[in-house]
C-alpha cells in the first residue's frame, strides 16, 4: 500500500519521526509520498525524503499557507523540482473553508502550480476545500485546471470532498481522487457517495492517503494520525465499493504508481 498524502516532517513527529516510520513498513507500506506545504518546511520534507529510499517528496505551498508569501518566495522553490526524489507539485489548491489567506492570492499560487505541472510533467497534489454556504473551491480548481493546464496535466484532489458530478469532472482532466480517513466519519452517507462516484468514474480513480498528522480514521479520530493506518482506509473503501481490501490495495498501488511513478523512479 502506498500513502500518497503524509506530512510525517510536521513537528508532531519530532520525538519519534523514525519509530513511526518502522510502524508504517511493519504495517506494509511500500512507499509514502511526504507533502511539502511551505518554504520554511522544505528543508525537514527533503531531508526525510533522501533518509528512505521509500520515501519521496513534492515541492509547493499549500493554500492556507500563502498569506504570508509572494509569488517571489514561490519561485525560490521552483528549483527544487528537479530534486531526484521529487515526484509531484504541491501541496496546493484552494480552501474557502477557513480564511487564513486571501481568496484570489490562492488562486494565483494555484495557477502558478499549475505551471510548473505543466513545465515539468509532475503531477499535482491538490487541496480543494469549500465552505457550505460560501463559494465552491472544486469549481475554481477545475476551472483553473481547464484554463491553465487542460490535456497537459494530472495530479490527484486530495481528501475529496466533491460529488459526482466533481468527479467526473476531474477524472476526465487526469485527477486521481484521494480517499483518506474521512471516509470513515458517517460511513452510511459515505458507503452511498463512494459507490455512486466508482459507478460514474469507474474503481480505478481512487488513491489511498491518510494526510497525517490529521484526520485518523474512525475509532482513533482523537489520536495523531500516521501512514500505518492507510490498510485501515483501504478496509473501508473496500468495503464501500465491495472489494476485498487486497483488491482494493491492488488497484489504488497502481493507480498511485501509474501517476507518480515510484517504482519508475526507484529504478
Ligand atoms: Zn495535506
Amino acid at each position: 500500500m502506498i500513502d500518497t498524502h503524509a506530512h510525517l516532517h510536521s513537528r508532531a513527529y519530532d520525538a519519534d519521526r523514525d519509530d513511526v516510520l518502522t510502524k508504517c513498513w511493519d504495517a506494509g507500506l511500500r512507499y509514502i509520498l511526504e507533502i511539502n506545504i511551505d518554504r520554511q518546511g522544505w528543508t525537514r520534507t527533503k531531508a526525510l525524503a533522501e533518509s528512505d529510499p521509500r520515501v519521496f517528496a513534492t515541492v509547493g505551498v499549500h493554500p492556507m499557507d500563502v498569506g504570508d508569501a509572494t509569488l517571489e518566495d514561490l519561485d525560490r522553490l521552483e528549483p527544487e523540482l528537479s530534486h531526484p526524489r521529487v515526484l509531484a507539485v504541491g501541496e496546493t489548491g484552494i480552501d474557502y473553508y477557513r480564511d487564513y489567506s486571501p481568496y484570489d492570492k490562492q488562486r494565483d499560487f494555484f495557477r502558478h502550480h499549475v505551471g510548473w505541472a505543466r513545465q515539468t510533467g509532475k503531477p499535482l497534489v491538490i487541496h480543494s476545500r469549500c465552505r457550505k454556504d460560501g463559494p465552491s473551491s472544486h469549481d475554481d480548481v477545475l476551472r483553473i485546471l481547464e484554463e491553465e493546464g487542460k490535456g497537459e496535466v494530472r495530479g490527484v484532489l486530495h481528501c475529496f470532498s466533491g460529488d459526482v458530478d466533481v468527479a467526473r469532472r476531474g477524472v476526465a482532466l487526469g485527477m486521481k481522487l484521494g480517499m483518506g480517513g474521512a471516509i470513515s466519519y458517517g460511513r452510511k452517507k459515505n458507503r452511498k457517495w463512494i459507490a455512486e462516484i466508482a459507478e460514474a468514474v469507474g474503481p480505478d480513480a481512487f488513491v489511498l492517503e491518510t494526510d497525517c498528522p490529521y484526520l485518523t480514521p474512525h475509532p482513533h479520530q482523537q489520536e495523531r494520525n500516521d501512514p500505518s493506518y492507510v490498510p485501515q482506509i483501504a478496509e473501508y473503501l473496500a468495503t464501500y465499493l465491495e472489494m476485498t481490501t487486497d483488491e482494493v490495495s491492488e488497484r489504488t498501488d497502481q493507480a498511485a504508481e501509474e501517476l507518480f511513478g515510484f517504482e519508475r523512479t526507484q529504478r
